[in-house]
């Protein structure tokens, strides 16, 4: 492709992070990277606790572990997700319970989790899709009134704000994503956020194999010991050094993928008018990273146009196939139909790229094939 969907901005900041790793010979987790990351994810986005894990689908397991999640237990969370937003819990044994969409930003709509809650009802999972913050006053409010705590998956949510205050800092636990495809990268790579402070000192031991290593290195105690479950959920420090230049440069990130998801609005904004394709809406009160730009179209155009796309060397692609509809999916008994927004809009949408690398002429181009397609049906 000569315009991939997704290009990670190295610069020679991330090489020169990476060489100092290895030049320190200190490559295993923990280290100073590591602490710049957490130290910049809490004062910059405002949680009491950030740690750093391998990836978010590591960091949504950690807060499945810490919430006591347990066989029986249900967790509400959208259909139109990535897998790793329900296994981290069915690891545990609950079982998924998928909620629709709202059209205007696909994410989890409000009305159906509230409709949705049983007393087996253990956690609330909004995924802030493509950058953009899901209803969150009113799924805190929700979740409020029955005392269930709220996971939020920000895997795509990093550096961007609900009513001012960062995505992945409202729920109880928050969960980031660095992972090679997202806005801000390490490779793999992802943070969870401790907002629930009375969390923080499990959180830290399930981190460390089960063990009370942090306090250890602290001086707080003599020895180490094991204490309690947990695994290895601790990145290296050739990620976090990479992750902790990115943090850093997050809002000149930021600022480029904007111009190309301006330029790109602006330049389809005529066809949107006329009906031929529907752009994505930011509500008020949001500020989003720009992490995906995508448009909705005529199902039954929806895959000649990513071809067509594709053939212009533009690598267009659609996403996701609703959890609720797939293989594994439908062993919890959904079927098609279930969720109508979730599975109209799968079938209708194509992500285009917005990444740093999108120069002006990618723009124009971009621009003029998404235009000739439609003009020619
Ligand atoms: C990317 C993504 C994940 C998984 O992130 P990893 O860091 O690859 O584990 C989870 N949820 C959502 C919504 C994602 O977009």
């Amino acid at each position: 492709m000569d315009i991939p969907l997704n290009r990670p901005d190295i610069t020679d900041k991330e090489i020169t992070a990476v060489v100092d790793v290895l030049e320190s010979r200190n490559l295993k987790g923990d280290g100073k990277y590591d602490e710049r990351c957490a130290k910049l994810v809490e004062s910059e986005f405002g949680t009491p606790r950030a740690l750093m894990t391998p990836s978010c689908t590591h960091a949504l397991e950690m807060a499945a572990l810490l919430l006591d999640i347990d066989d029986g237990d249900e967790v509400l969370m959208p259909s139109y997700t990535f897998p790793s937003t329900a296994t981290a819990f069915m690891l545990r044994g609950a079982e998924p319970v998928f909620c629709d969409v709202r059209p205007e930003t696909l994410n989890i709509d409000p009305k159906d989790v509230a409709e949705k809650i049983t007393p087996k009802t253990a956690a609330i999972v909004p995924v802030h899709y493509a950058g953009v913050a899901s209803e969150m006053d009113q799924i805190i409010n929700i979740a409020a009134d029955h005392d269930i705590p709220v996971v939020e998956d920000a895997a795509q949510g990093v550096n961007a704000t609900y009513q001012g205050e960062a995505l992945g800092t409202i729920g109880d636990l928050g969960c980031y994503s660095f992972h090679g495809t997202k806005s801000y990268i390490a490779g793999e790579g992802g943070t969870l956020l401790i907002n629930d402070e009375t969390l923080i000192e499990r959180a830290e031991q399930i981190r460390q194999k089960g063990t009370n290593y942090p306090a250890f290195k602290r001086g707080e105690t003599e020895y180490y010991e094991w204490v309690d479950v947990g695994s290895s959920y601790i990145p290296s420090e050739m990620q976090a050094a990479v992750a902790s230049v990115q943090l850093s440069r997050r809002n000149e990130i930021r600022n480029a993928r904007r111009e190309t998801y301006r330029a790109l609005e602006d330049g389809l904004e005529d066809l949107a008018a006329d009906g031929c394709l529907e752009l994505p809406t930011i509500p008020d009160s949001r500020q989003t990273n720009y992490h995906i730009f995508y448009i909705l179209v005529d199902r039954q155009k929806r895959d000649e146009l990513v071809e067509h796309l594709n053939a212009d060397g533009i690598g267009a692609a659609s996403h996701y196939r609703p959890l609720h509809t797939s293989k594994m999916g439908r062993t919890f008994g959904y079927e098609p139909g279930d969720l109508p927004i979730t599975e109209s809009v799968a079938k209708r949408v194509v992500r285009l790229p917005v990444h740093p690398g999108v120069d002006e002429a990618d723009r124009w181009k971009i621009i003029r094939s998404v235009r000739g397609f439609i003009e020619a049906q």
